[in-house]
């Protein structure tokens, strides 16, 4: 079928995909990029620009089917040809050393003898199994029931750390060198970490779709998603930690199986220990018992795996549950309390969200006074009443939420949650649109909103001013001393000694951590703007891609819809909130308090920096597009254009009358090949 395709195109598109499925494996498995993104968007453009004229050239695992495939009805049923059967589990140290001497009866060991675990951490995730033939995902599973699961290959392909295509990064003259099997079944789980939960939960609270409770949750909903190009946008990760069926390699232990995932480009995850015997396995359940509520995803326990397979063979199963291995569960960080109350809280987008008030109760060693209910369909669905005694559960650093109400210890005096048609705070009409879960302030000058806003410019993950938190910013508002948030660089030390419980020297702290906050960078000034569906990876992006807040102003929406990250919605939002008045307000007077970052993460050299550059003729290396987004990311303006402000001209084959224009205008010219060592010069691989 691939007679008419010159064999050099086979050639560029094979080295294109392994240079691309290089780059993916370095930035997201082992996070220690080689390539510039500018460089990968290249190599990505050329590699679809290819596939668009060579169709059959597309296979499964190029790196282009990573952006999800149109939406199905259902899933189909797939059957794993080894089971993915459930573990036991553990709650104490006792049930984990019963565990241990169970292995040592039944293969007839002296108890005093040792036997050695491989420990792994339980992720709070999916899990899923991945089938590998000739080293090329072919599908991808949930779990189901053990022996059926959903295939969710579309899916499942679109997360980034997940290889559409195995690979050795080890060398095989080492002496654990495994080859890839001609078939093998890898089992790992689906996670989601806390930054990209909290991420995708304020998308959807701003587009009024309900949030997901948990990270577990959006994992679990985002791979049983049937438009794959919804889970693509969700930055899932997958850890790997076994293996199912595997034709013709063969293993001793199960640290060399994890050793082994790795060499073959999974991600596997860091925290893993061989211990010698079972003491060591409860020294390690022990010290991530405190260690796990630093990790920026869910994990709910530790796994505990006989190390040698030839034991774990001679183990075998019960029921459905292998001998060999044992899940340990941490006690859940969950409590009985009462709910005295229900009150709604307005956002800084006028979302108004009910929290439950609680009677103070511990969980998990922190005291919680208060949970969210997300919004009033939550309310509804789990029947949260004021008065009821109900179940608060805590999972990492995620806001505490309620799990379920005891209904049981209802008196008849609970009282059902109303939501309020008048903005709580400044008495505007609260709406709800047909289709959204989220209740909305229509007040413009509501002051929970501003309040909210100035928090928001203040957090550590915007301006970082030090010592400007709600209760400060509460009698700022108050007091009229702050209508937005750029009035903070206009207080002095007696505005706020005037306040409440402020002294002159607190006061001079604040101005201090104000004055500080004027060298806050690009990215976080423009997260701390607070537009609508701009977070801190966005900002980033954005600040990186333009360098400037003018820039960024300046920027069209299709620009703005360039970077990565940025869909049209988002593109949107970001021009929208660039035309208000306010806004244009706001950046003046934060222009003339002197801040104004310019991007320091900006990877260019000034070969083509504010440059006006046109192209004119055909390219023989590039398509026009390629070299203007070329340009466009080395910070030089592409234009169709010549005119007195053309900074350079760049002449293809047959060029048009732009070329005798520019000689007319005196404008510099170029030929491709001089382009070309431009772009060399400014760091780009041509
Ligand atoms: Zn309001």
């Amino acid at each position: 079928m691939n007679e008419n395709i010159p064999a050099e195109v086979i050639a560029e598109v094979e080295d294109l995909r392994r240079r691309i499925n290089r780059a993916n494996y370095l930035y997201y498995v082992k996070d220690q990029p080689e390539i510039s993104d500018a460089e990968y968007d290249r190599l990505m453009r050329r590699l679809l620009e290819l596939e668009e004229k060579y169709p059959s050239l597309v296979t499964p695992d190029s790196p282009t089917q990573r952006v999800g495939a149109p939406p199905l009805d259902e899933f189909p049923v797939h059957e794993h040809i080894v089971p993915m059967l459930s573990l036991q589990n553990a709650f104490s140290e006792e049930e984990l050393r019963a565990f241990d001497e169970r292995c040592k009866r039944f293969l007839d060991m002296p108890l005093d003898s040792d036997i050695e675990y491989c420990c792994e951490l339980k992720f709070d995730g999916l899990a899923v199994s991945l089938t590998y033939i000739d080293g090329v995902l072919v599908t991808g599973a949930t779990r189901g029931d053990g022996y059926r699961g959903e295939n969710v290959t579309e899916n499942l392909r679109t997360i980034r750390t997940i290889p559409l295509n195995l690979h050795h990064t080890k060398d095989e003259s080492k002496p654990d060198f495994k080859p890839i099997p001609r078939l093998v079944e890898v089992r790992g789980e689906v996670i989601l970490r806390h930054d990209e939960f909290r991420r995708i939960n304020e998308e959807r609270e701003m587009s009024g779709e309900p949030t997901f409770a948990n990270p577990r949750n959006a994992a679990a909903g985002s791979v049983r998603q049937l438009d794959s190009r919804v889970t693509a946008r969700r930055r899932l990760t997958m850890y790997c930690y076994g293996i199912g069926a595997c034709e013709g390699v063969e293993f001793e232990t199960q640290y060399q199986i994890l050793r082994t995932l790795d060499s073959w480009g999974f991600l596997v995850n860091p925290n893993i220990r061989k211990c010698q015997n079972i003491d060591e396995a409860v020294d390690f359940v022990r010290e991530w018992q405190t260690k796990k509520e630093d990790l920026d995803y869910d994990i709910d326990g530790v796994v505990v795996k006989v190390n040698s397979i030839d034991l774990q063979n001679r183990l075998g199963y019960v029921a459905r549950s292998p001998r060999w291995a044992v899940a340990y569960k941490y006690p859940a960080h969950q409590a009985t309390t009462r709910v005295i109350n229900i009150r709604v809280q307005v956002g800084r987008t006028g979302a108004l969200t009910p929290v439950a008030d609680l009677e103070p109760v511990e969980v998990g060693g922190v005291t919680v006074s208060r949970a969210t209910l997300h919004n009033e369909d939550e309310i509804r669905r789990k029947d949260v009443r004021i008065g009821d005694t109900v179940v608060v559960q805590r999972a990492g650093d995620v806001i505490p939420e309620i799990v379920e109400v005891v209904k049981e210890k209802r008196t008849g005096q609970e009282k059902e949650f109303v939501m309020p048609s008048k903005c709580p705070v400044c008495g505007a009409d609260v709406i709800r649109l047909p289709g959204e879960a989220i209740a909305r302030c229509t007040g413009i000058a509501c002051p929970a909103q501003l309040k909210e806003r100035i928090v928001h410019f203040a957090s550590r993950e915007g301006m970082d001013i030090e010592h400007v938190g709600p209760a400060l910013v509460d009698q700022l508002v108050e007091k009229g001393l702050v209508k937005d948030p750029a009035d903070l660089y206009y207080l002095n030390v007696e505005d706020l000694a005037s306040l409440e419980r402020m002294g002159e020297k607190s006061a001079r702290n604040v101005i201090d951590a104000i004055e500080k906050s004027k060298s806050a960078p690009l990215a976080r000034l423009i997260y701390a703007l607070g537009i609508r569906h701009v977070g801190e990876r966005t900002a980033a992006a954005l600040a990186e891609r333009f360098g400037s807040i003018d820039a960024l102003k300046n920027a069209t929406e299709e620009e703005l819809a360039s970077v990565p990250d940025v869909g049209p919605v988002v593109a949107k939002s970001i021009a929208t909130f660039f035309r208000q008045s306010e806004t244009e307000e706001v950046l003046r007077k934060l222009k003339a308090a002197g801040i104004d970052p310019k991007s320091e993460k900006r990877r260019v050299s000034d070969v083509f920096a504010d440059k006006t550059v046109v192209f004119t003729g055909g390219l023989s290396s590039m398509t026009r597009e390629e070299a203007e987004s070329i340009v466009f990311q080395l910070g030089g303006k592409p234009s169709s254009s010549v005119s007195r402000n053309t900074d350079l001209v760049v002449v293809g084959e047959n060029p048009g009358s732009k070329l005798e224009r520019a000689r007319s205008l005196g404008v510099k010219v170029v030929t491709e090949d001089e382009f070309l060592a431009m772009l060399r010069e400014a760091g780009v691989e041509v």
